[in-house]
């Protein structure tokens, strides 16, 4: 295919997922790093078009403006890159850009003034190749930070661009040693074309891939978690369940139903506000104090299911008087009251379970011991009797 066609298709295919990626970002929050890579998209394939409109001639104001906007382009992928990461959360400031862009213009002039289209060529290679390898620094930085899910996008286009970064140095080396010719011509020029073209055409659908792993994160995070708390709804309890039970070593599980005392009081006595921050407090307690492997899930309005995991019923009722002092010294601050709030908690454990047909009944018994801990007064932990 002669590089005239190459570049059409490029052209095209930077501006359509510019185009996609500006739908997307609409209907997504800001920040994400989508406006970024729509705006970085939408640049590099005007910058491909500005190139056929400008064709092989000598420098032209046409030609430098389609230098800059290669160069607009890639600065408006690391910050879609760095914004997706979570590395910052503001857009690149328009000052910093303008001056970038002034900056590299003039340098543009006095190269060509000195160098001619070679000097040109040399610059452009050199700054891209620069800006390209701290687009691949980025997405690798990245690594540290996100899930699993996202870290084989993150390599891939961390890869690509470092190598694309490398290669587009050693091309600003050959042609400042070889002159004009190495630009077009030569396996080297057509090595670089292929492998850039390549890269071009696999950097939208990777950052799309990235989108959508994390968009479907959030997703999932929202089906199997309570909004107000945090914790795991109905459909986490069960997913939690089943992982937990499908894995290689099933370790049992010991149940502690939770149930905040006389909560009706505090939203009738202080409005229900204060009643969402005391459940929001105690959730953190429950969550805060637990062991990695266990899990917490709101089965009612202020009622939690602790899975307190590989322990006896000894032991996940040392877990419960932990869980039952921690929130009885809370002192939660609700704004529009004088004094901080403050609650108990009863606590109900039940014996151990080892196999997922047996959750229900063992939640049962957890909730028999809860409701004998009430009756007994409250602000206690009461066991399943052994049977
Ligand atoms: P006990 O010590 O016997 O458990 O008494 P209680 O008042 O805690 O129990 P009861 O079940 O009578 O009251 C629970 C209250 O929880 C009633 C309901 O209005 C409130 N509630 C349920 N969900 C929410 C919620 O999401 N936010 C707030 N603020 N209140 C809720
Ligand atoms: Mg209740
Ligand atoms: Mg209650």
């Amino acid at each position: 295919m002669d590089p005239h066609t190459v570049i059409i298709i490029l052209t095209l295919n930077l501006l359509s997922s510019g185009g996609l990626f500006y739908l997307i970002a609409r209907k997504m929050p800001p920040h994400g790093g989508l406006g970024a890579f729509a705006a970085g998209a939408s640049t590099f394939g005007a910058a491909y078009a500005l190139r056929l409109a400008v064709g092989m001639q000598g420098p032209s104001l046409l030609a430098a403006l389609a230098d800059c906007a290669m160069i607009l382009g890639t600065l408006l992928f690391i910050t879609g890159v760095r914004q997706f990461v979570g590395r910052t959360a503001a857009p690149i400031a328009p000052a910093v850009l303008i001056g970038v862009l002034l900056m590299y213009g003039v340098l543009h002039a006095v190269v060509i003034m000195a160098w001619g289209t070679v000097g040109r060529h040399v610059l452009l290679n050199a700054v891209l190749g620069a800006l390209y390898l701290l687009l691949a620094y980025e997405a690798a930085q990245g690594l540290r930070s996100e899930p699993q899910a996202l870290q084989l996008p993150l390599r891939l286009l961390s890869t690509l661009m470092g190598a694309l970064g490398l290669m587009t140095l050693g091309r600003a080396t050959s042609i400042g040693i070889q002159g004009a010719d190495a630009i077009f011509q030569g396996l080297a020029a057509q090595i670089y074309y292929a492998y850039a073209s390549l890269t071009a055409v696999l950097l939208g659908p990777n950052l799309l891939w990235m989108v959508f792993l994390r968009l479907n994160r959030q997703l999932a995070e929202l089906a199997s978690r309570d909004a107000l708390t945090r914790t795991l709804n109905r459909n986490g309890l069960d997913e939690a369940l089943q992982r937990h039970f499908g894995a290689r070593t099933q370790r049992r599980i010991a149940w502690l139903q939770v149930d905040i005392d006389h909560f009706k009081h505090i939203n009738d006595d202080h409005g229900h506000q204060a009643g969402d921050a005391v459940l929001r407090a105690v959730a953190g307690v429950l969550t805060q104090m637990v062991r990695a492997d266990d899990f917490v899930a709101r089965t009612g309005g202020e009622e939690f299911l602790v899975a307190c995991v590989d322990a006896s019923s000894e032991t996940a009722g040392q877990l419960a008087e932990r869980l039952r002092a921690g929130v009885a010294a809370l002192r939660i601050a609700v704004p529009g009251q004088a004094a901080p709030l403050h609650c108990t908690i009863s606590v109900g454990v039940s014996q151990p379970f080892s196999a997922l047909g047996q959750w229900e009944s063992a939640a049962r018994a957890a909730d028999a011991a809860l409701y004998a801990a009430k009756a007994a007064g409250r602000n206690r932990v009461v066991l399943q009797s052994a049977t």
